[in-house]
């Protein structure tokens, strides 16, 4: 996940003028919309034990981030983690445990009616490859860890929710289902979540929620991406007696200072980056093949589409220009893989899920701020689905870096928020 934010000080405005910070959205029509205020669920008794509940179990949660960390989860291969969330999910008493054709790990609470249903998500796979230490060190506050923000302060949330809905007897109008998903990260390209919307639970989602990494930002758009592999290929041959071949390491040369010097608009913020090289035989042979992944990104899907048509005119000429270096025009050639494509999409800032979003947190005593991201709610930003993403409180430090970590100080806020937020999603 990787977000920034903006306009909060606007939406606040636009929530007080349609008189609804301290309370859910009742404005006139909208179907699906749930109608309880905020200010009046945290009235209710049982609501106020579930909130606190979640403070009080925080040392419980934490401890779940950890051991939830220490278990291995490269995109790809998250079954272990999986069987450990599916173990909680059956624990804590959710109905109908499974797991789908993705690996995605589900479990339902019913509520009064099957509809509104709401799903409330945090992904189970990392950046981190097998075989990387992933033991957490903890020190007072702070625990040190690969992942263990990102997403295991989720995936401790995400527990702790359906433990103070049940430690609480909470009773919802709407149905929940819980899940644990794959694919998030990097190359995971939102297999889970594109499972769950296209096929698993296929018009079945009401309402979509994704708890990621720290923080308390409220995520309501939804960056796009384009991730490529590009594979240039020649004959190859020795450095020395076959000088004068056309060298594919070269092409992708030409090809990465042409990326290099694209021009992209800071609004909507667009970007590009190579992030991974790779090939060569030895240095003393004209390679026969190189590689390179390539990340374009931006949360408008016309600027996303001129960049990355700019990049195709880049690959191709980078290739023309190597074969005319040597005069040997098809020699080299170079072939593009999309894999990765995440869709863009946005969840308005005035809809009831995003203002119900605030007025929770404001019930919670903090403020949350919107913002832009990468992140599982893509795909129902995408379908128009009401989704957005709430980080999973305390602070993240280095995210996606071996020496990422998180200070769980007053973390218990994030607990309590996204308790509070599935309780008024799942109203009427
Ligand atoms: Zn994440």
């Amino acid at each position: 996940m990787v977000n920034s934010s903006h306009t909060t000080v606007k939406s606040l405005r636009l929530a007080a003028a349609l008189g609804l910070v301290a309370g859910v959205a009742v404005t006139a029509g909208r179907a699906q919309e749930p109608h309880s205020t905020v200010a009046d669920l945290i009235q209710t008794a049982s609501i106020k034990a579930a909130l606190a509940a979640a403070r009080a179990s925080e040392p419980q949660t934490i401890d779940d981030q950890i051991r939830f960390c220490e278990i291995p989860a490269p995109s790809f291969k998250e079954a272990a983690r999986g069987a450990e969330l599916r173990k909680a999910f059956q624990e804590l008493g959710l109905q109908n445990v499974r797991v789908d054709a993705a690996g995605n790990v589900l479990g339902d609470r019913p509520g009064a009616a099957p509809r509104p249903r709401l799903v409330v998500a945090a992904h189970l796979d990392t950046v981190f490859p097998e075989g990387t230490d992933v033991h957490v060190k903890r020190d007072g506050a702070m625990l040190y860890g690969p992942g263990i923000g990102d997403d295991c302060r989720g995936l401790g949330v995400l527990v702790a929710t359906i433990r103070a809905l049940k430690q609480a007897s909470v009773e919802t109008p709407g149905s929940i289902t819980f899940v644990a998903d794959v694919g998030e990260e990097g190359l995971g390209d939102l297999r889970g979540m594109k499972q769950l919307f296209n096929d698993t639970m296929k018009g079945q989602i009401d309402r979509f929620v994704s708890i990621d990494s720290t923080g308390l930002s409220i995520t309501n758009v939804a960056v796009a991406s384009h991730r490529y592999r590009v594979t240039f290929k020649g004959p190859g041959g020795h450095s020395f007696g076959a000088f004068g071949l056309a060298n594919p390491i070269d092409a992708m040369g030409r090809a990465i200072a042409k990326i290099a010097e694209f021009q992209v608009p800071g609004e909507p913020r667009t970007t590009f980056n190579v992030g991974r090289v790779g090939g060569g035989t030895s240095v003393n042979s004209i390679p026969f093949e190189a590689w390179m992944e390539v990340d374009l990104r931006s949360r408008d899907r016309a600027s996303l589409a001129s960049l990355d048509a700019s990049f195709h005119k880049a690959v191709d000429a980078a290739v023309v220009e190597e074969n005319e270096r040597w005069r040997t025009p098809g020699v080299i050639t170079a072939v593009k893989d999309l894999v990765g494509d995440r869709p863009a999409g946005s969840t308005p800032s005035d809809a009831p899920i995003v203002q119900t979003a605030i007025a929770v947190a404001r019930a919670v005593g903090i403020s949350a701020g919107l913002s832009e991201g990468s992140t599982d709610a893509n795909v129902p930003m995408s379908l128009r689905i009401p989704a957005v993403t709430i980080g999973g409180g305390g602070r993240g430090v280095d995210g996606h870096a071996l020496t990422e970590a998180f200070d769980a100080t007053d973390a218990w806020k994030g607990t309590q928020n996204a308790v509070l937020l599935t309780i008024a999603l799942a109203q009427k």
